[in-house]
């Protein structure tokens, strides 16, 4: 018979007489295909397979994981589900946590709350319905010091009979709950023993599984934690050797770290003296080094744009104080000392011959305008433009508004950009921008980015409000050359995470309120209180001040958000409030019908105005003293920090109401009461951080949060700072990563963060 081998790598034993058929030589590589009824050997390009034996040979760690021996198709398929594709992703993925299975441990010593291993013979086995109505089977094994109740929910109770016989013997692996006296195994991992079997012996013939800390991958559906150990096993046991050490001890010894090769190995096979508490937080040493490792690339690729920067070429701007003096005279106020000291930062930067790239953090209020318009002031008397870019159309009108009023008095020509504007006046708006007698641009990200040609673009500002882009930055920078970038946030975002997000960015700080504000009052209300509530509203409109009701929108169902606000607004007016006058603003309105409504509710021809998060960016109406916040558990607590910046604007006491349904979770509830507590905006920063972590903090993909592997900004602050000293301390050295040890740094770099970092140009 002429039957061929193909195993799972790929490789096809083929007899004799069919290579002689085929006219190959028994080196040749060969392609298996089928056309649907048969098989179809054809002689292989010479370079493609082998290739790829090598690359297995040479145990590449780019190699798919389907050409491992041992993993099939349909396996290969279900790692891939979990990203991992090649050797490399399998050896990143880590343990989410860690059972001891050093030794067996009699039943009547188990301990609550730890996963330990037990052996013991079934006694009894019997699918029970509770109180409840709950289906739950049950299992009694016993050992020489006692026995152990052992639970199943919504297991398939056929199925459970036939495996778990009386008198059946196993090793189980689980973690005791106890209530009261009763202690019970709710879902354990069974290794079945045959019959006579040494369990000592069983155990140490699967030293995978057994008679160690052992690994707990994250899995999926289809996937079980033995095939994944195993598979796992495979990989370090056969690649680990490959990985190479670029970090140099130099770099990783100062502060204890391991190299590469040797932390990936532990967290995969922990050492014997592994603690057990230590793995599961990710705080041992092997956990601690792969962070940094992680950290250390970010933070040089970080370093390496800002110096890249650095050197580049920019405007040196000269300060002549010929607008800037001027307006500080029209101003009805003095700056805060946080918004000279930050004014001084950013002029020191636009005087140095090269591009400023400075981010501004300022609280809700903080006056950031008038710091951005400043700046401006300083290009426009060098004779440059400013493009002013805001988030949206609303915050690029309030811009406009602000900054218009002040330098029609300086005699400084403003133009606003927005989508909406068409035919002539669209025409003329550019052509101004484009023959320069437009000094300050003001438009959205989009409206700025696509249609304008600048005549002479000197400084662009960012108002990023609590969006990230990278990219937008990049664009802009784009529309001069090297124009100086002032970036503004209204998010105080943490130290660590700013250094993590702008490491190529300097960075300023307003972190003083102009004097004379009065502390937003926040309380919760839940929903049995909402009759109230309108009472509150009530009295704040009978005293002639107004009122905003906040409804959230949820993304994936803008519309029926949608539906929720302008009901709400029906409801108030016709049913609620029905003699004061309520309006009504969502994103879907046009610009000007925006505009109408805001414009009505600034001239007091509103009290109540409901308004979903568009509201959120700098609306500025002194009399409006009273927020109310639907569903404010549906909300970022910087959001919401950020939403109730829209009262407590004027003189007189504001207040804010957060709303929410009966019942919140622990957390839930934890997170709005930070709300009440302060009004610090970094505080509630940092407590959203910690409570929802980085990704949601920022909401996620947009927010050009790198996905660390195993670091976390959260728990690895400190390691953060190391690996950003490390990474500087090596360029001081070694500028241009020329050395041999810095070309392979660089070259791995490139590797792992080139085409996010837009670092493949870097010299
Ligand atoms: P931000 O953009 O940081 O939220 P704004 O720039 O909109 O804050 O400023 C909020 C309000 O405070 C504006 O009405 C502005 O005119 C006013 N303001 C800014 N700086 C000062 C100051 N130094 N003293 C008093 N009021 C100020
Ligand atoms: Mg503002």
């Amino acid at each position: 018979m002429n039957r061929l081998i193909i195993d799972h790598s790929g490789a096809v034993t083929i007899p004799a007489a069919v290579l002689d058929k085929l006219g190959l030589q028994p080196d040749d590589a060969v392609n298996v295909e089928t056309n649907g009824t048969e098989l179809v050997l054809r002689k292989a390009i010479p370079a493609a397979v082998p290739s790829l034996q090598q690359s297995i040979a040479r145990k590449n760690l780019t190699v798919g994981m389907q050409f491992i021996k041992g993993i099939g198709p349909k396996l290969a398929e279900l790692l891939a589900k979990r990203d991992i594709r090649t050797v490399e992703d399998a050896l990143f993925c880590l343990p989410h946590r860690y059972e001891d299975r050093r030794s067996l441990v009699p039943i009547r010593q188990l301990k609550p709350g730890v996963s330990q291993v037990f052996q013991g013979t079934v006694m009894s086995a019997n699918g029970v319905t509770t109180k409840g109505g709950r289906k739950v089977f049950e299992v009694l094994v016993q050992d020489d010091s006692g026995s152990m109740l052992l639970k199943w929910f919504h297991a398939n109770a056929v199925w459970m009979q036939r495996t778990w016989k009386v008198g059946r013997r196993g090793v189980f692996t689980g973690e005791v709950t106890s209530f009261g006296f009763q202690r019970e195994v709710h879902h354990p991992d069974v290794e079945w023993l045959e019959e006579g079997a040494d369990v000592q012996a069983v155990m140490a013939a699967d030293p995978v599984n057994f008679g160690r800390i052992v690994p707990v991958y994250p899995l999926t559906e289809g996937l079980h934690q033995k095939s994944m150990r195993k598979v796992m096993r495979q990989v370090v046991d056969g690649f680990l050797d490959n990985v190479e050490n670029v970090l140099p001890t130099s770099l990783l010894s100062p502060h204890g770290y391991l190299p590469l090769r040797e932390a990936l190995g532990q967290v995969h096979l922990p050492p014997a003296e592994a603690q057990l508490a230590d793995l599961n937080e990710g705080r041992t040493p092997a956990h601690r080094s792969l962070a940094f490792d992680e950290f250390f690339y970010w933070e040089l690729g970080q370093a390496l744009k800002k110096r890249g920067i650095a050197l580049e070429e920019g405007i040196a701007f000269q300060v002549t104080h010929r607008y800037t003096k001027e307006l500080a005279r029209l101003l009805p106020f003095q700056l805060t000392a946080a918004q000279r000291r930050v004014l001084a930062e950013i002029k020191e930067d636009m005087m140095a011959p090269h591009p400023m790239h400075r981010l501004v953090q300022g609280d809700v209020g903080s006056g950031k305008t008038l710091v951005a318009l400043m700046a401006a002031l300083v290009a426009v008397e060098n004779g440059y433009q400013v493009a002013i870019m805001a988030p949206t159309e609303i915050l690029a009108e309030q811009h406009w508004h602000n900054i218009h009023h002040w330098c029609e008095q300086l005699g400084v020509s403003v133009v606003l950009l927005t989508a909406g504007l068409k035919g002539a006046a669209k025409k003329e708006a550019l052509a101004q921008v484009a023959d320069g007698r437009a000094a300050i641009v003001i438009g959205t990200h989009a409206v700025i980015q696509d249609k304008v040609e600048f005549q002479r673009l000197g400084l662009g500002i960012v108002d990023e409000q609590h969006r990230f882009g990278v990219l937008q930055r990049g664009i802009l920078k784009k529309k001069g050359t090297n124009p100086d970038i002032l970036v503004m946030t209204a998010t105080p975002i943490p130290r660590t995470l700013a250094m993590t997000l702008f490491g190529d960015l300097s960075l300023s700080v307003i972190d003083e309120l102009p004097p004379g504000r009065t502390p937003i009052d926040t309380k919760i209300y839940f929903e049995s209180r909402r009759n109230q509530v309108y009472d509150l509203i009530r009295s704040e409109v009978a005293q002639e001040r107004q009122v905003y009701v906040i409804y959230p929108l949820v993304e994936e169902s803008e519309k029926s958000d949608l539906k929720a606000a302008s009901q709400m607004a029906e409801h108030l007016q016709l049913e609620i409030f029905p003699g004061l006058r309520v309006g009504l603003l969502h994103g879907r309105l046009k610009p000007e019908e925006k505009e109408a409504v805001m414009a009505s509710f600034k001239n007091r021809e509103l009290d109540i105005l409901v308004a979903t998060t568009v509201i959120e960016v700098g609306i500025d109406v002194p009399n409006a003293t009273l927020m109310v916040i639907e569903h404010s558990e549906r909300f970022g607590l910087s959001q919401l920090h950020q939403l109730r910046g829209r009262v407590g604007r004027g003189a007189h006491r504001s207040r804010c109401i957060l709303l929410t349904p009966g019942k919140l979770s622990e957390d839930g509830e934890r997170r709005l009461r930070v709300m009440e507590s302060t009004s610090d905006g970094f505080r509630i920063a940092e407590a959203d951080l910690e409570i929802r972590g980085p990704g949601d903090f920022l909401g996620t993909r947009q927010s050009g949060m790198p996905d660390f592997r195993v670091a976390s900004i959260l728990r690895d602050g400190l390691i953060l700072e190391q690996a950003r000293q490390a990474a500087c301390g090596l360029l001081e050295h070694d500028g241009a990563l020329a050395s041999s040890e810095g070309q392979r740094i660089k070259a791995e770099l490139i590797r792992r963060w080139g085409t996010r970092l837009e670092l493949a140009g870097v010299a």
